[in-house]
């Protein structure tokens, strides 16, 4: 899958869709989501243009990625959640409803949220 340089991450990226930012660095944006599903639910995005988990993983150089990781954690323990604890989710491609073709990760915290993940019937 080829990057669309028009979705809403990459505007989002660019300034033309305002965000509400929780942190940003030279590697990555985080920013609340739009339609939170708990009481803390941020996105931390790259800012290179990766479609999806397995686009960053094979094609990020390594202080993409280390950058990367290094914030969400970062991003993370500022949202206050290290101790009562979080969730880190990448949803990639069509069984995982992945939504916006930019890679991203979802941090969900502030609420008990249960064990794992239920899946459904495609
Ligand atoms: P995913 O299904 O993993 O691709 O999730 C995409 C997420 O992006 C969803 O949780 C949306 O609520 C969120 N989202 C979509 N548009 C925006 C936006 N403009 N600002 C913040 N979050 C957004």
């Amino acid at each position: 899958m080829t990057y669309d340089p028009n979705n809403i991450f990459a505007r989002i990226l660019r300034g033309e869709i305002p965000n509400k930012t929780a942190y940003e660095d030279d590697y990555v944006l985080a920013f609340h989501d739009i339609n939170p599903q708990t009481p803390t639910h941020v996105l931390v995005i790259p800012k290179g243009p990766y479609v999806s988990f397995a686009d960053f993983s094979a094609k990020a150089s390594d202080a993409e990625i280390l950058g990367f990781f290094r914030a969400v954690g970062k991003v993370a323990k500022d949202l206050g959640a290290d101790e009562s604890g979080y969730r880190v989710l990448a949803n990639h491609g069509r069984d995982a409803h992945q939504e916006v073709p930019h890679f991203h990760v979802h941090i969900f915290a502030g609420v008990n949220l249960g064990r794992m993940i239920k899946p459904t019937d495609r």
